[in-house]
């Protein structure tokens, strides 16, 4: 196997354990529970869970539960199922920062008695006005000055419910004229009179992101604390906690580029909106680029891996062609998915020389070259199904399928010729009188004449009849995100539903989730709702571009 030369982070956590810095290390993975996980999410999860694996260390799956009002336990428990779908597995419990909300509050207590917290009056835009800009230093609070035991007081009291929302918060007492506006007192606490999922009632003052993440990481032990680049300006603040609260351990914040995907939302809030406003069917609506989405639409957990491990880790933002990710399952399901013969827009054809009462049971491999997959057992009989574009009346010599009065190959089995359309009122064609011809079965015709193609056919007698989802991608320009209204952008035929297709009569016990190749069509899976047989097109048969 190639080796692939060690990632920034790979390297950075080498050294760290060969020169002693660390023994073991300890990774993490804290999402917030406020949507379901995207793809960007499982860039971060294959960093954090391989860095673990990788290096002999362990990982943490913690909910950064801090902001109850968009938080759910439905999210709660879609991002465990997804992060073990995609084969991965936290160490101990699961974690959740509002476990640690105490603590949190006694060293919040802390730093107000060390004389680097206060409680402020200003609210948010008065405290927006003080605050500065990029050029422009920011002005003290005048509350800045307040004694550590009216602070103390005032913060009690705010978290026994006295104050309305937004009418204090507590601030970190840094430096007002900093360069980097994070230092400049950093909010700590705000009042939010909301129920939290997991703590009930028990607060209404919560923690920002700011002043919990660092302490969290702390108190896990976490010794590599890996984040995407927006965060790199609050570092500075991160190291602030870390050096002015007594933690039991000195966690160090490291930072990589996000993925973006061309085609692709991925912030959750607009995936939110996608879901809420009914453009898709739901967070798992295989359009989505959720892990759950994904999921139903056939991608398989190693195709995702693949990906991110294609991708890399960098120190710098990009956006990656969306065609590398339908890439990795293609290459996937190409090499492991069985084949079936499926006819998506059926047409009918009677074989007028196969007798009536006659049937014959033919046989097909799983896969052209795994022999471990079961062989397929096609009926085949005197009606068949072909598919409506592998029929013409006439046609020039590109057209490789069945035309009247010439040959085609149905697939794994004989040899026909076309000898009349049956038409219907308007003039459509609604079936096919063929002829069979004798001993084609794995041979050409013994007169000579070589049939012009190939093509899928199911058995008419016996036989799998379903609907098929034909998915698309969600939006129809590069960058969905630039610029204007991301809706705008909303492919209006990235679902194509087709009604009674009929395929070969294994497909009638695919179990859930399982993904086929359907000749000449694309990578098909089962749908995972309900008793319908249902089948979602996971991605076509052939490359869109990417090298
Ligand atoms: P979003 O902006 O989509 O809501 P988020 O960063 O707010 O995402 P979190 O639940 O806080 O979502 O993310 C959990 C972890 O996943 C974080 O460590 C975050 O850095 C990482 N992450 C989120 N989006 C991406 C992405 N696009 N690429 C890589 N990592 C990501
Ligand atoms: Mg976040
Ligand atoms: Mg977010």
């Amino acid at each position: 196997a190639e080796e692939k030369p060690l990632n920034f982070l790979e390297q950075l956590i080498k050294k760290d354990l060969e020169t002693g810095v660390h023994t073991a290390i300890r990774t993490r993975f804290p999402p917030e529970p406020n949507g379901y996980l995207h793809i960007g999410h499982a860039k971060s999860i294959c960093l954090n869970f391989g860095l673990a694996q990788t290096f002999g260390g362990e990982c943490n799956l913690r909910f950064d539960d801090t902001n109850p009002a968009k938080e759910d336990v439905e999210y709660v428990e879609s991002i465990m199922a997804d992060v073990r779908w995609l084969g991965f597995d936290w160490s101990g419990e699961v974690r959740y920062a509002s476990s640690y909300f105490d603590t949190l509050y006694e060293w919040a207590q802390y730093l107000v008695k060390e004389g680097k917290a206060y409680v402020c009056d200003l609210n948010a835009e008065e405290a927006r006005a003080y605050r500065g800009t990029l050029t422009e230093p920011g002005k003290n609070s005048p509350y800045r000055e307040r004694s550590v035991e009216e602070s103390l007081d005032l913060l009690e009291r705010m978290k026994q419910g006295e104050f309305d929302e937004g009418t204090k918060v507590l601030r970190a007492k840094i430096d007002m004229a900093h360069g980097n506006i994070n230092m400049r007192d950093p909010i700590l606490y705000r009042i939010r009179k909301q129920a939290h999922h997991q703590t009930g009632d028990k607060w209404c003052i919560y923690p920002t992101y700011d002043f919990a993440h660092g302490q969290e990481d702390a108190i896990e032990g976490i010794t590599h604390s890996i984040c995407t680049l927006e965060f790199a300006d609050h570092r500075p603040l991160y190291e602030w906690f870390i050096e002015n609260l007594p933690v039991p351990a000195k966690p160090r914040q490291f930072e990589f580029g996000r993925l973006n995907l061309s085609y692709t939302v991925m912030s959750k809030r607009k995936l939110k909106q996608l879901v809420d406003e009914n453009h898709v069917s739901g967070w798992d609506d295989p359009r989505m680029p959720t892990i759950a989405g994904y999921r139903r639409r056939g991608y398989t957990p190693a195709s995702l891996r693949k990906f991110c491990d294609m991708i890399g880790v960098t120190k710098s933002d990009g956006v990656v062609d969306v065609a590398m990710l339908e890439h990795a399952i293609r290459d996937d399901l190409d090499k492991n998915a069985p084949r079936a013969m499926c006819v998506l827009r059926p047409l009918k054809v009677v074989l007028t020389n196969y007798p009536a009462d006659k049937t014959e049971s033919l046989t097909a491999p799983g896969h052209p070259n795994r022999d471990d997959l079961p062989v397929r057992t096609l009926p085949f009989g005197r009606e068949i199904y072909i598919d409506q574009e592998d029929f013409r009346e006439e046609a020039n010599k590109k057209y490789k399928r069945l035309v009247l009065g010439k040959r085609v190959r149905l697939r794994n089995a004989y040899v026909i010729e076309a000898e009349e359309a049956i038409k219907d009122e308007q003039g459509g064609v609604i079936e096919i009188r063929a002829r069979l011809l004798e001993e084609t079965l794995g041979e050409d015709p013994a007169d000579g004449v070589k049939p012009k193609g190939v093509i899928q056919w199911v058995a008419a007698h016996d036989c799998a009849t379903f609907t098929v989802n034909l998915y698309d991608r969600l939006f129809n320009e590069a960058a969905p995100d630039a610029g204007g209204e991301f809706l705008q952008c909303l492919n209006p035929d990235s679902l194509v539903v087709l009604e009674n297709c009929v395929g070969e009569k294994g497909l009638a016990e695919a179990a859930v989730g399982a993904g086929y190749q359907f000749e000449r069509e694309g990578y098909f899976c089962r749908d995972t709702s309900g008793e319908k047989l249902i089948f979602n097109r996971t991605i076509g048969l052939r490359d869109s571009g990417f090298k």
